[in-house]
Order: C-alpha cells, then sequence, then structure tokens
C-alpha cells in the first residue's frame, strides 16, 4: 500500500511552504524539539547605520556640555526577550527610543546603569579606565534589578566600538586631556503592568558631555543643574544626610548602580544645593556612620591619637556603598605606594568611621584632608568645616 498524504516521510519539498526558509538546517522541525537556547549578546555582530547629520562639537564648558545633554552622533542599542535573547547589537544614529505606556521601566525602576570616561591622552591616543570593572559591576546591578545579564566582554567590546566610530570627531587630538562620558544602561522594556520580572529589555550605550570640573572657565547658567566652579580653588561643601532621607540600609541595594538609588536622593541633594552645598554626605543609623558623597565614594586622611597616619573609607561589606572604581584604584595606589613603612606611611583602612569621630578628630586638629572620588566627580577636596556645620 502505498502511504497515504499524512504518514509520508516528512520531506523539504513539503513543508517548505509552510515554514519559514532555513529554520532547521534539515529543512524540518519535529514537534519535541527544544527551542533554540536564547541567544547570548554577541559584540561581534554589531550592524552599523551612519548617521547622516552634520553636527558640530561643542566647545569645553560651553552652555551645551553645561546641560549635560549633548550626546556624540551614533549609540548603541541591543534588545534582549526572555525567550529568544539578545538582538544583533546595532550602532545607530544618537536619538529617542519608543516604549509602550506600560513599560515596566517607567513604573517599577527596572533599570541599571554604568558610566566610565573615555579620555583623548596628551600622548593623542584615546582610552577607557578600566572598563572591565564597570562591565563586572554592570552584572551584580542588573541581577539586583531581575534584568537580564550582559556578557562583561561583550559590553567592553561594544563600548570600545561606540568609541572608535565617535572618539576621533568627539575627542578630536587637538583636545588632549578632554573625556567623554560613556553610560550604558539596561531598561526593562516589557509591556505589562503586572508587578513581575521582565520579559523585555534593552541594552543601551550613549556617549555623553559632562563638564569639566576643574575647567576655570566653568560657571553655572541656568541650563546647568550643577554649580560648576573650581572646586580646585575653594573645596567642596556637604551637607550631612537628615534622618528621613537615607541612601541605603543593610539587605537594601546602596551596592547597585541602578535607577531606584537616585530619584529619591534628589529631594536631600536639592536642599544641599539650597544651603550652599555642593553635595549630600550621607549619614547612616543612629551612630551616624559617614557612607558616601553624593554620588561617589568618600575619603579621610586623619592623624590617629597614635601619632600615625591613616587614610580611611567606608567598607564593603555590609553593602550600603557603592563599590566605585575610582574607591578601589585610590585604595590600590595607596597601598601601593603610601604603606612603604617609614615617616610619610599611610595606613589604610577600610571600617566603618562616624560623624562623632570625624567632629573629634576635627577638634583635635587631626584632620590632613578629606575627598571624595568617583569617575563623574573626579577626584575633589573638602573643606571639612562647613561639613560638620
Ligand atoms: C557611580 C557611583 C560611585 C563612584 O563609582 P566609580 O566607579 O568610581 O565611578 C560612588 N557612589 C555611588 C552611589 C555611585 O553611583
Amino acid at each position: 500500500m502505498s502511504p497515504s498524504a499524512t504518514t509520508r516521510p516528512l520531506n523539504h519539498a513539503i513543508i517548505s511552504d509552510c515554514l519559514p526558509p532555513k529554520s532547521h538546517p534539515n529543512g524540518y522541525v519535529t514537534a519535541n524539539a527544544p527551542p533554540p537556547p536564547p541567544a547570548e549578546l554577541d559584540a561581534s555582530a554589531l550592524l552599523f547605520t551612519p548617521t547622516t547629520l552634520v553636527r558640530t562639537v561643542p566647545e569645553p564648558n560651553s552652555p551645551e556640555i553645561l546641560s549635560q545633554s549633548a550626546c556624540t552622533d551614533h549609540m548603541i542599542t541591543a534588545s534582549w526577550t526572555q525567550s529568544q535573547g539578545w538582538s544583533s547589537p546595532e550602532m545607530k544614529p544618537y536619538g529617542p527610543f519608543s516604549l509602550m505606556p506600560t513599560a515596566s521601566v517607567l513604573h517599577y525602576a527596572t533599570e541599571c546603569f554604568e558610566g566610565l570616561k573615555a579620555y583623548r591622552g596628551f600622548d593623542g591616543k584615546l582610552r577607557l579606565f578600566r572598563p572591565d570593572r564597570n562591565c563586572n559591576r554592570m552584572l551584580v546591578s542588573s541581577a539586583r534589578v531581575a534584568l537580564p545579564t550582559v556578557p562583561p566582554k561583550e559590553l567592553e567590546k561594544l563600548m570600545k566600538a561606540l568609541l572608535a566610530i565617535d572618539g576621533p570627531k568627539w575627542l578630536p587630538k587637538s583636545r588632549p586631556g578632554k573625556f567623554i562620558y560613556l553610560r550604558p544602561a539596561i531598561i526593562a522594556t516589557h509591556p505589562a503592568l503586572g508587578v513581575q520580572k521582565p520579559k523585555e529589555a534593552l541594552l543601551f550605550i550613549i556617549a555623553c558631555f559632562l563638564p569639566c570640573l576643574d575647567e576655570p572657565a566653568a560657571v553655572a547658567t541656568p541650563q546647568s543643574p550643577v554649580a560648576v566652579t573650581p572646586h580646585c580653588n575653594r573645596g567642596l561643601k556637604l551637607l550631612a544626610s537628615s534622618d528621613d532621607m537615607i541612601r541605603a540600609w543593610p539587605g537594601g541595594y546602596g551596592y547597585a548602580k541602578i535607577g531606584a538609588n537616585y530619584g529619591p536622593s534628589l529631594v536631600a541633594q536639592a536642599s544641599a544645593r539650597e544651603r550652599g552645598c555642593e553635595q549630600i554626605l550621607w549619614l547612616f543609623g543612629d551612630d551616624c556612620y559617614v557612607t558616601e558623597a553624593g554620588a561617589s565614594n568618600f575619603f579621610v586622611v586623619w592623624g590617629t591619637r597614635e601619632g600615625g597616619l591613616e587614610l580611611v573609607t567606608a567598607p564593603l561589606e555590609e553593602r550600603l556603598i557603592l563599590d566605585g572604581v575610582t574607591r578601589a584604584s585610590v585604595l590600590e595606589l595607596a597601598r601601593e605606594r603610601l604603606c612603604g613603612g617609614g615617616k610619610e606611611t599611610v595606613k589604610v583602612v577600610e571600617r566603618g568611621f562616624t560623624m562623632f569621630e570625624l567632629a573629634e578628630a576635627v577638634e583635635e586638629g587631626r584632620i590632613i584632608e578629606a575627598f571624595a572620588a568617583g569617575t563623574a566627580v573626579g577626584y575633589l577636596s573638602l573643606s571639612l568645616l562647613p561639613i560638620l556645620g
């Protein structure tokens, strides 16, 4: 008996009409075949659509730069779904996204980000500062808000690709020492109001201009949300946070670079500005532990009562502070270069220290200096008295 139409072996000719082309190397799919695993992000699959706009590079600390909204020609995006994984990343003209009003990020702060600078060196080379650290930290942050992971190596390659295209024009060789700020971020685009782990997300990387805080020409303008004045001349003033403005707590998410940490800090930051301070000094607990300064890590150099010198900063263990790349670099450099023994030896200590200890040290004249360290701010020295006032 000849096989009936329904029992004929499935072959390519028969099913070619009802399957998308090349859906399977053999030309057919069995009902039980497992779906392909979600794709990993693959920087080598980057697609490129060059911009057609002709834009000019803003002058250092021009109103455009002070507005902190000027970006370069291109951005990189890649979308993710739970079932398919990552799409091929795309480099395309910088511009707006389209999102559904139900997108998870707009309601539940399902967002994480990174920030690092690309520098034009005095030797003419473009450099990123320890980008592997930022890429690894993005893993930690994305995991805390149920976002998909981006393999650190692929993220690093994508940032370098953006820089390879936009760096030569926007960080010209004629401006050695200048930098641009790279901002990778992941947002949950999943269009559903249900409070749940998002099934769709978008990675994007933009390159934005930030004011150069040590440029003497910088002045505050109505467009500028920051008072950009030469801190190098007069130090930085911090306002201690109040009891109803706690940045982070044990079991929370202060260690993650996620949007949820920043929106709620802006009221405190604005009140600091109103009182003539640049930033908030974040304190924690009844003992007033000193944790961070604004979005940067905080260090004090003081003399101990025993007559030694100490560089002290809050520890990572309680997960109250962000594990700053600049913080880690300061600690490494200090341990390498200032701990050698001899008179100028500085002991490097990561431990909880309180506002009361700081006040005592001021009273006893033991404070040598204090500074905030973070990518966006660079290193800034503080004038200590206003902190305590
Ligand atoms: C980004 C950030 C820092 C500084 O981290 P770097 O890696 O040095 O730029 C410190 N604290 C907070 C809260 C931050 O968001």
